[in-house]
């Protein structure tokens, strides 16, 4: 066979070399790229992944429970969603919940409701093994691992002890609940009803519903001062109920209302420490709130259940403070925070 001449063969030895190394180098990227597909899902799979349902979306309150959830999902390096429906809807609630549970979530933090479908769902959820935490409002009957919020009737109480030092244990009462069937709300109407009933001058005239909304305050404020023109005490039992009476008041007082005819100072208790119950407090408008946490019963409630899903044993009864607020220890409770 008649040899090829040695340049062929000098050419051919280059070629080889040079699809050896850019095969090699190729092999190389492939192996690195997928090496570092594999550490990025796997960070990602061990990323924790919670969802927070609220009860209205963007409620300042749970505006607050949202950002202490969120401090502390960021400082576990947790994903941490927030959600709700725009206006409070129990139905549309039990959707977000319905939704997490069909994603597959690796944990809940949602309102406890007292509908029976509510604790269906929270019980399908427990049965798929996606735990959930109740915050704010328990839903003591389902099988949810724990409840992070205040002791409401406790709460309660304490407003309606508020009530008989603001008014000198004479009062003729409308009380404002946010929604009826909110078991929070009802277990501090108890606690109010529980603290005044061996009050003698103490009147409880009615209770109404603000859907918890500051206009639906004002609106159910107005209809109980035409019902029960005797009325001289507003308790508000949600966040923007007090609000919605003073905004209420003032407007009726600037236009020379006819309801205001017997001209005396209504008195007002609140709930909650949101901004414009704080000014309203310190202009004498409010006379007590009953201070809840909600920074801390969104922080608390990440932590638990990121405890639980490591592994550890969680209490199943987690309260967070309550206390008085009046412009006389306004500075004292702030000092608290
Ligand atoms: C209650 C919440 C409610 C909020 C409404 C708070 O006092 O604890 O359940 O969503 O008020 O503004």
């Amino acid at each position: 066979m008649k040899r090829l001449p040695l340049i062929v063969y000098i050419w051919m030895s280059i070629l080889l070399l040079v699809t050896t190394t850019i095969s090699v180098s190729y092999f190389m990227k492939a192996v690195n790229l997928e090496v570092d597909a594999r550490i990025a899902s796997n960070d990602n799979k061990k990323k924790i992944h919670l969802v927070l349902i609220s009860q209205e979306l963007d409620n300042p309150y749970w505006r607050q429970i949202e950002h202490g959830a969120k401090v502390a999902a960021e400082k576990n390096g947790t994903i941490l969603e927030y959600l709700g429906p725009i206006v409070a809807d129990p139905a549309e609630q039990l959707k977000f919940v319905e939704v997490a549970i069909a994603s597959k979530i690796d944990g809940i933090l949602t309102q406890g409701l007292k509908d029976s479908h509510y604790i269906e769902v929270i019980n399908n959820a427990i049965d798929r093994k996606i735990p959930v935490i109740t915050i704010d409002s328990d839903s003591s009957n389902s099988n949810r691992l724990a409840y992070v919020g205040t002791d409401n009737y406790a709460a309660g109480l304490m407003a309606g002890k508020e009530l008989i030092s603001v008014t000198g244990a004479s009062a003729k009462v409308g009380i404002v609940t946010g929604l009826f069937n909110a078991p929070n709300l009802s277990e501090r109407v108890r606690g109010i009803l529980d603290a005044v009933k061996n009050e003698q001058n103490i009147r409880i005239l009615d209770v109404k519903e603000s859907k918890i909304d500051r206009v639906g305050a004002a609106t159910a404020a107005y209809n109980l001062i035409s019902e029960y023109p005797e009325l001289d005490t507003l308790i508000g039992t949600s966040a923007l109920d007090a609000i919605g009476f003073v905004q209420m008041l003032d407007n009726a007082r600037e236009n020379n209302d006819p309801i205001l005819k017997n001209n005396e100072r209504i008195k007002i208790i609140a709930f909650d420490d949101l901004q414009e119950t704080m000014e309203y407090i310190e202009q004498g408008k409010i006379d007590a709130t009953i201070v809840q946490k909600p920074y801390q019963m969104g922080y608390a409630s990440v932590e638990l259940m990121l405890d639980y899903l490591q592994g550890s044993n969680i209490v199943t009864m987690y309260n967070t403070d309550i206390s008085v607020l009046k412009s006389a220890n306004m500075s004292r409770v702030e000092d608290n925070q």
